[in-house]
């Protein structure tokens, strides 16, 4: 036992050695505040101040080294969620002699990936905007691997989904509070802070109304991928359509209720001739609910963050989501814009409650569950006339609180109606498998001679081959676009051929110098790049 302490000691030694030789060192990603994620090495915290500390000293590196733009606003975000000034990360620096007058560091030797969960008690926060966005930062950075450990610094407790976090790697996470009873001065020997944001697809309305990202850069793959890899670690193996189709109802038992779940689950059975399965948060299991799931034909709930488990459908399934009264379903899409991302391959169906008769209010419940009371008269009537709730932002409209919060009995006729016109494919044929399409590359040997004939007739004759990855495809239909622009135009002619020569003597002109640009379009819709420009002159 002497030498294990010993050997603890030396080590001690070395890294408290190396933190003082040495200092912080940190180099980042990403050119703003908000794509940024930053490697240290030997970043501390003080648990007493609850600040990050960055030790100088002649070894240390600070790239980006932003001087004091590194509080305008931040050097990152902690969570993946855009600019939200909550979720800033910073450091506070000190020369490396100052630790002589300092608590003893603490070292920490798992590789760390330190962050904040954004909202850990929603389940679609917890997959948006931190599984999802763990995983991939992981697969970002190779020594980020299943030995690493999680650290989460937004200051909540362990919330309702802690289990899923933990899946994510092989050493418990640990919480902003437990870091006390680790020590007054932390230091990480490897970390990673912030998260990546390539993966998110919706932003939920803090600055516009909210929706889809403006750029997403994430598709179905990933999304399945990262699926897949919390199926596997939950033990449960997708079956291959073997088993028997059967549509999955999400319940809510708490608020926004269907009311007459057992009217909608009889409906269902007899319209689709399926059994049907009800599950809820509140009475199953994560993973009860994933196996469910990942062999369902359809998935029907009320909007509402159990709907993010439809990322668990098989592909070819049918989601299914009810809005209340009042309640614009084009106005808010997580659940839409994530079913219907490139590669997720499901149908998606929206039904919204158009009766007033069919509708439950709670204007006397707390303002966070919906209520209204506290507001004046004046506004209580307007919410309570009001049609539709009128595009908003986050996150206290009470008039979207109110209409959203409310219970429906669902007119069973009228949804299946909406099922049957929205889907046209069998529902549960789960044949609608095409692969990923792939882009042509450049067309290659392209070349433009121009001739003229006479005082006034002017040809151009273009020719190219075919893209090089061309050879290796079985491509339906092949195609070629050629614009014909005038030098110094704007404007161009636009032309699709299926050949791979052509002559133009339409609007050709004498004397003049065109630009000829040419690309191949695999069918009908994956665009390749264009070759370089050709330049010809008649
Ligand atoms: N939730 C639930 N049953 C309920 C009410 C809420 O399972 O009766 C879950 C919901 O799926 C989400 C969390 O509790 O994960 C918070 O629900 P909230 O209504 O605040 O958010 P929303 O579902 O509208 O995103």
């Amino acid at each position: 036992q002497t030498q294990e302490l010993s050997q603890v000691r030396i080590d001690y030694q070395a890294a408290l050695y190396a933190l003082v030789e040495d200092g912080t060192r940190m180099v980042c990603t990403g050119r703003m505040h908000t794509d940024r994620v930053c490697h240290f090495e030997s970043l501390c915290y003080s648990t007493e101040a609850e600040e990050f500390v960055f030790f100088h000293s002649n070894a240390s590196i600070m790239l980006p080294n932003l001087g004091s733009r590194r509080f305008q606003p931040a050097l990152l975000d902690l969570s993946s969620v855009d600019d939200h000034n909550t979720q800033y990360f910073n450091f506070v620096e000190l020369p490396a002699a100052a630790l002589k007058f300092m608590p003893k560091p603490v070292f920490v030797p798992d590789v760390a990936l330190i962050m904040n969960r954004f909202n850990p008690d929603n389940l679609m926060h917890v997959l948006h905007d931190d599984l999802l966005p763990i995983f991939y930062t992981m697969q970002q950075f190779p020594d980020l691997d299943m030995d690493s450990r999680l650290f989460f610094m937004e200051g909540w407790n362990e919330g309702q989904h802690f289990e899923l976090y933990k899946l994510l790697s092989n050493k418990q996470p640990l919480l902003k509070d437990q870091l006390k009873n680790l020590g007054r001065l932390l230091c990480f020997t490897r970390s990673y802070v912030g998260l990546t944001k390539l993966t998110t697809w919706y932003q939920y309305g803090f600055v516009q109304p909210q929706g889809p990202k403006a750029n997403i850069l994430v598709s179905g793959n990933e999304i399945r991928h990262f699926a897949k890899f919390l199926m596997d670690k939950l033990n449960i193996t997708a079956e291959q359509g073997s088993s028997e189709d059967y549509i999955v109802l999400f319940s809510r038992s708490l608020n926004r209720l269907i009311v007459n779940e057992v009217e909608l689950l009889l409906a269902l059975a007899q319209e689709f001739q399926m059994k049907t399965i009800t599950v809820s948060l509140e009475d199953h299991s994560f993973s009860d609910i994933v196996r469910l799931i990942s062999n369902a034909s359809m998935l029907v709930s009320m909007h509402g963050a159990q709907l993010t488990t439809s990322l668990f459908l098989p592909k070819g399934a049918v989601v299914v989501e009810l809005f209340p009264y009042a309640v614009n379903p084009e106005h808010y899409t997580p659940y839409k814009t994530l079913a219907l991302l490139p590669g997720m391959e499901l149908q998606y169906v929206a039904w919204q409650n158009t009766e007033e008769l069919d509708t439950i209010t709670y204007p006397n419940r707390p303002w966070e569950q919906g209520g209204i009371v506290h507001l004046d008269t004046a506004n209580q009537e307007r919410i309570m006339k009001s049609k539709e709730v009128p595009r908003h932002l986050c996150c206290r409209n009470p008039e979207w609180l109110f209409r959203i919060y409310q219970d429906t009995r669902v007119n069973v006729s009228s949804l299946v109606q909406t099922i049957r016109s929205a889907v046209k494919t069998k529902i549960g044929s789960r044949k609608q498998r095409w692969i990923n399409g792939l882009y042509p590359g450049k067309v290659r040997e392209a070349k433009c001679q121009a001739s003229t004939q006479g005082v006034t007739l002017a040809k151009l004759s273009v020719s190219w081959q075919i893209p090089w990855n061309l050879k290796y495809l079985k491509v339906r239909d092949v195609k070629y676009e050629v614009w014909i622009q005038e030098q110094g135009e704007n404007s161009y002619m636009p032309y699709i051929l299926s050949h791979q020569n052509h002559t133009f003597s339409e609007n050709i002109k004498q004397s003049t110098t065109y630009l000829v640009w040419i690309r191949c379009i695999f069918n009908k819709n994956l665009l390749g790049p264009f070759a370089d420009v050709l330049m010809c002159s008649t």
